[in-house]
């Protein structure tokens, strides 16, 4: 990758150099070490790539959602079909949103690199074998739902959800781009469950890279923007993995405020009955009747 001859300028002449040199690299690889010697400088390398990145996959995400309330077939997946978001309504959120990503989540984004890389998070090509980004990231998807459980939980106490989390609740029939609606607090709180526990999970391993992290955040922010497109499909994925949340379980936490507080799985709310909803109230009730019965 050293190259003091005719130094590469542009993008394309670092690429063609490194692919020269680094036969071994998949193009991905190559169009990444590129990326990184074109900009000389990795905070901005890094700091760039990951807004950009959060942006096309989070507004990305949200457009098929968008495109499907337009289109009359889709209704009947809607889960609170009578509560259509309207154009001003989504635009109105989408300013919130936008606001906060750039006076919020960019100086995270960008404080991420030098953090991360102080704990020794790779940026290097080539990039991990893909067994061991599924099972990093499969513990990330855990260790957030932990973390998001308690502390959305505790965002519900009544002085907290007043001050802080209120906001996010504003919409009781949540739609895709309201996933990251909500106060710069909570935005800090929850994020710290995204992108803090990687680095602390780093910071022990010394074995995490950037991709890995990316991926990641890919499949947290589709995740995030499922759960909230108020959307229910023969297809969604809690139908094929019954632990999984999707829009089925946190659609009833907007409508009824209460209940099913985790992000990713089912899990939490179950152990520690707090599930919300029509079908587990009628499930308490049984259990209620049972125990009294028991008593008699
Ligand atoms: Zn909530
Ligand atoms: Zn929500």
């Amino acid at each position: 990758m050293n190259s003091t001859y005719a130094a590469p300028v542009t993008y394309s002449d670092h690429f063609n150099d490194i692919a020269q040199y680094n036969v071994h690299l998949n193009v991905f690889e190559k169009a990444w070490a590129a990326w990184y010697a074109y900009m000389q400088n990795d905070v901005l390398a890094t700091g760039i790539m990951s807004f950009v990145m959060h942006e096309v996959v989070y507004f990305g995400r949200c457009l098929p959602f968008m495109i499907m309330d337009k289109i009359p077939y889709f209704r009947k997946y809607k889960i609170q079909g009578q509560k259509m978001p309207t154009l001003a309504e989504q635009w109105a959120c989408a300013k919130l949103v936008l606001l906060s990503h750039f006076t919020v989540e960019l100086p995270q984004i960008w404080l991420f690199h030098p953090m991360a890389q102080y704990f020794g998070l790779a940026t290097t090509v080539p990039f991990p074998p893909w067994t061991k980004m599924a099972w990093q990231i499969a513990l990330f998807f855990v260790l957030e739902d932990t973390w998001h459980y308690w502390f959305h939980r505790l965002l519900h106490t009544p002085r907290l959800y007043k001050m802080i989390h209120k906001l996010h609740h504003q919409y009781s029939a949540p739609f895709g781009l309201a996933a990251e609606y909500a106060s710069p607090i909570e935005t800090m709180i929850l994020a710290f469950g995204a992108v803090g526990i990687p680095i602390v999970f780093c910071a022990f391993t010394k074995d995490l890279h950037i991709l890995t992290m990316y991926l990641w955040i890919i499949g947290r922010l589709f995740q995030a923007i499922d759960a909230h497109s108020g959307y229910e499909f023969p297809w969604s994925l809690h139908h094929f993995l019954p632990f999984w949340a999707g829009a089925d379980h946190h659609d009833v936490h907007h409508e009824k405020f209460l209940g099913n507080y985790s992000s990713s799985f089912r899990w939490w709310d179950a152990v520690m009955d707090t599930e919300a909803g029509s079908v587990t109230a009628q499930k308490k009730r049984e259990k209620k009747t049972a125990a009294t019965k028991k008593v008699e």
